[in-house]
Parts: C-alpha cells; sequence; structure tokens
C-alpha cells in the first residue's frame, strides 16, 4: 500500500509528525509538492520568497533521494493534483501538516471533500485550540496566553521525531521539473534547506542564545537566531526550537527563555489567525477600523524604496530589499513609521512586507503589523508613536546599521547620523552628503505627524 505525503510548509525529514503518520500507514510513501498557482502568483508573495522556496525543495530532494526516495512535483490545483496521482498510484490516504490560514483552510476542506485527507500536528508546538482560557475561550492578550502554554507539558528531546534512514516511494511515478526560476539574488544571507536549519539552530544554542537579553533589540549585531525563514517554512520543526531553548545550558537561562517567549508570540499570531480569520482583512479592534487613511503614494513609495530622510526607517527598507529580512526592531519602526507618520493603512505594509520577506507569514505578518498600528489583538498602545530619531539612537547606538544600509550617510558624524539634517551646511558638504542632494530631507515633521496621527486615530474612536 502507498500513501501519500503531502508537503505544504513543512519542508523537513526531522520531527515531521505527517511524514511519520505515512510512513507509519503503509510501506511505501509517496512525497509530493504541489506548486499552486493561487499562492505561487499570489500579489502576497514575490521572488525571494519563492526562490527560497524552490532553494528548499531542492534540498529535501536531495535529502530525500539520500534515503532511497525522491520529491514528486507537480503544477495545479491541489485537490486536482492529489486525485490524478490517486489514480496513478492507487495511493491511499493524504497525510499533511495543519495549517491555519483563511486560504490554507479553504484548500483543505475541498480537499477533504472529496479525498481521504489526514492531518496532523507540526506547525506549533501547541495547536490553536489547545491552548485556551479555563472557560474555554480564546486568549487575545498575549501574556496570559503565554503562561498557559508555558504550563501545559513540553516533549523530551528523545521524543522528537529523528529523520528516518529509509523511505521506500514507488519508482515509476512522473514528477515534473521545479522551475528554473527565481533564484537567491546574490545578498541573500539564507541558504535554503534542513541542514542548514539545524546548523544555524545548534550556532544559536551554544554560541549566541546567552546574549539574547542584551543583544536582540541592537540591530547591527547578529543578536538573534535568523531562523525565522526556517521556521516559516518549516525547515526546522517549532516543536525541535522550543526544547532546544528549555533544555539550554546552565548559565544561559535568561536568553534562553525570553527566546522561548519569542517562539510562543509565533503561536500566539498562529493562534489569532486561526480564531479570527477576518484579522486578514480588517483590524481586529472594531474602533480603530474607520481610520481615515491619507494613503499618499508618493509617501508609500518614499519608505517602500528607503528614502523618507530617516536614516534608521530607510537602512531597514533597504535592508528588506537587499536580502528578504529585517532585523524585528526595524520592523517595529517602520512598520510605525508607515501607520503613524504617514497614515498609510498597516494593509498596504503588510502586503509590501509579504512580497519581499523570506520568513513573509501570514499569521506573524498580520500580528506584527496590527501591533505596530495599535489595531491588533494585544498591540502597542495607539498613542505610542515610535520617535525614529530616538529608536535609532538607542537600538543603532555606533551607527553601524545605517551606515551599512545607506552607505551615503557613512561619513555622517556618529553624533548627527540619525538626525542629518541638523549638521550644518558645511559638515554637510564635508561629510559627503548633502541634504537633499545626496540623501532626501525627512518627508513629514516627526511632531507635526505625530499630532495628526494622534488626530485620525482619536476621530476614528470618536
Ligand atoms: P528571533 O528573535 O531569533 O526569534 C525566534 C523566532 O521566534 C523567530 O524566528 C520567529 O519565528 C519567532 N518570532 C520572533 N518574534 C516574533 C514576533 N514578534 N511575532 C511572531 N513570531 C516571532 N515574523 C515572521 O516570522 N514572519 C513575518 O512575516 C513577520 N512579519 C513581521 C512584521 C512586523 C511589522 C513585525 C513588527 C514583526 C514581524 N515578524 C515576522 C516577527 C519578527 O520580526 C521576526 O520573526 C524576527 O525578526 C525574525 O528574526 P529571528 O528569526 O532572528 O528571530
Amino acid at each position: 500500500m502507498t500513501t501519500i505525503w503531502w508537503i505544504r510548509r513543512d519542508l523537513r525529514l526531522s520531527d515531521n509528525q505527517a511524514l511519520r503518520a505515512a510512513l507509519d500507514s503503509a510501506a511505501r510513501v509517496l512525497p509530493v509538492f504541489i506548486l499552486d498557482p493561487a499562492l505561487w502568483n499570489s500579489d502576497y508573495t514575490g521572488d525571494k520568497r519563492r526562490a527560497f522556496l524552490l532553494g528548499g525543495l531542492r534540498a529535501l530532494d536531495a535529502d530525500l533521494r539520500a534515503r532511497g526516495s525522491r520529491l514528486i512535483v507537480r503544477h495545479g490545483r491541489p485537490d486536482e493534483e492529489l486525485a490524478r496521482l490517486r489514480e496513478e498510484t492507487g495511493a491511499g490516504a493524504i497525510f499533511a501538516e495543519a495549517d491555519v490560514s483563511p486560504y490554507a483552510r479553504y484548500r483543505d476542506a475541498r480537499v477533504a471533500a472529496h479525498l481521504p485527507l489526514r492531518l496532523t500536528g507540526g506547525l506549533t508546538v501547541r495547536p490553536p485550540e489547545a491552548v485556551r482560557k479555563r472557560d474555554g475561550g480564546v486568549y487575545t492578550v498575549y501574556t496570559p496566553y503565554s503562561r498557559t502554554w508555558r504550563a501545559l507539558p513540553l516533549p523530551d528531546a528523545r521524543e522528537l521525531l529523528p529523520a528516518p534512514e529509509h523511505i521506500a516511494t514507488p519508482p515509476d511515478v512522473h514528477s515534473l521539473a521545479l522551475p528554473d526560476m527565481p533564484v537567491l539574488p546574490e545578498g541573500v544571507p539564507f541558504i535554503p534547506g534542513e541542514a542548514e536549519a539545524q546548523r544555524r539552530l545548534q550556532d544559536f544554542v551554544a554560541e549566541r542564545i546567552a546574549g539574547y537579553a542584551t543583544g536582540r533589540d541592537q540591530m547591527a549585531l547578529p543578536g538573534t537566531s535568523g531562523l525565522s525563514p526556517y521556521l516559516r517554512w518549516g525547515m526546522l520543526s517549532a516543536r525541535q526550537a522550543a526544547v532546544a531553548a528549555v533544555n539550554a545550558r546552565p548559565g544561559t537561562d535568561v536568553g534562553a527563555d525570553i527566546w522561548l517567549g519569542e517562539l510562543i508570540w509565533r503561536e500566539f499570531y498562529i493562534s489569532v489567525l486561526a480564531h479570527f480569520p477576518s484579522v486578514r482583512r480588517e483590524s481586529f479592534r472594531a474602533d480603530l477600523r474607520g481610520i481615515a487613511w491619507e494613503n499618499d503614494t508618493a509617501a508609500f513609495d518614499a519608505w517602500r524604496t528607503g528614502r523618507t530622510g530617516y536614516p534608521v526607517v530607510d537602512a531597514a527598507m533597504r535592508q528588506l530589499l537587499a536580502t528578504g529580512w529585517m532585523h524585528n526592531r526595524a520592523r517595529m519602526i517602520v512598520a510605525s513609521f508607515l501607520t503613524k507618520h504617514l497614515l498609510v493603512d498597516w494593509r498596504r505594509g503588510e502586503r509590501h512586507f509579504m512580497q519581499h520577506l523570506l520568513d513573509g507569514d501570514p499569521a506573524a505578518n498580520n500580528g506584527g503589523w496590527q501591533w505596530a498600528a495599535g489595531t491588533g489583538t494585544d498591540a502597542a498602545p495607539y498613542f505610542r508613536i515610535f520617535n525614529p530619531v530616538l529608536q535609532g539612537e538607542k537600538y543603532d547606538p555606533n551607527g553601524d546599521y545605517v551606515r551599512r544600509w545607506t552607505p551615503e550617510l557613512a561619513r555622517v558624524p556618529r553624533a548627527h547620523l540619525h538626525h542629518p539634517w541638523t549638521l550644518p551646511a558645511d559638515e554637510q558638504r564635508a561629510s559627503g552628503c548633502v541634504i537633499g542632494v545626496d540623501y532626501p530631507a525627512p518627508i513629514v515633521d516627526h511632531v507635526w505627524a505625530r499630532h495628526r496621527a494622534l488626530a485620525a486615530y482619536k476621530e476614528a474612536r470618536e
């Protein structure tokens, strides 16, 4: 008997519950990836993430071949392609890791209506329905959610599922080639695949987790794990990451505990999306659905291309374009700047991020944007408006981050780096950065923008 392991965002062999369930149910397993045009061509994806996915699938195929198997690739609507594959191969059940986005649930319901689809856990450590209030209600605030999350038992490291040594796969099943394009641009510092995810996890836990508590907010440092693209694509299981944090060696426990808290934020937003799918379309907070966004196209373009005149914002937006990743602190700063300083609808920023991030994820990205805009479940208060100059001075005190991504500011003295427009004209010339010529003047004044945002939010609430 043959079963299908339908791979979606679980591109790994180790600790994979769907793969294990498939192996347990039949002697032969067909690992299948279906390139779904609805996702591939969506306005909420982009070439960097497409290329990262393709690289991950190639790495998975190589890992499967080393175990006597291989990846079967098909293109088309999943329900139709899976029905065809079952006819061709006589396969029985289809095993897949459950996903929560509205599209994933619609897609899976369509498959399950006609085919024996069996969904397993694995996207998260705790399935969204497992973390509930005492009265069965759903959490919409992080701290009590995380308390309940932490009170539930975690698997022992020995209970994680090892990668199978051998996978028997029928030899004569046709596979389409993966597209050659797009490829990852040079400058993207993430190698797709499970081996790299494992390497990064080991390196982070051994070398850097101890310093996470202090280093994680410094934008110029490699203070965070850089695992988000791997968790997003399931090249690493969330369970393995959580177990690594809990078992971190003595002396690293403060950093490890805060890092576990970040993994729990990931699970919190997945739970929010699972229970409130409408957050994909509208603000969670009903009283803030009527904000009169300005949505100025020139302002949005300046933000998108890193030309706002605020160095920390511009550095971050250019880091995103060049690498497909952005530091978490920087994400908060630029999202606050777009929604509050420029009064651009958070959904536009959300979409831009989805078009450029390797880790672009419907739950975490929506959660992050609604947090920054103040419209979300457990959001920053709407009246807290980040000052981009102070944020830069605090989280990039030496200016290394700004200098790296906005090279035209490289010779501006440190004392003026986060507000270069205050540098006297002769010093601007001396540093090779004349404001308005070599680098833009700020597109909005902070104090004015702050008042405008507060007024717009107040009006919406009234
Ligand atoms: P680490 O600090 O090492 O954290 C470990 C892991 O925890 C991350 O890999 C990630 O999976 C998870 N995590 C950390 N912080 C958060 C958080 N605030 N919310 C949810 N999960 C978190 N993260 C994404 O994975 N995909 C996104 O599309 C995304 N969009 C964001 C948009 C905005 C506006 C904001 C403010 C945050 C967004 N984040 C997103 C969360 C966070 O910025 C990234 O997960 C983090 O920067 C990834 O770097 P890291 O792997 O080094 O994180």
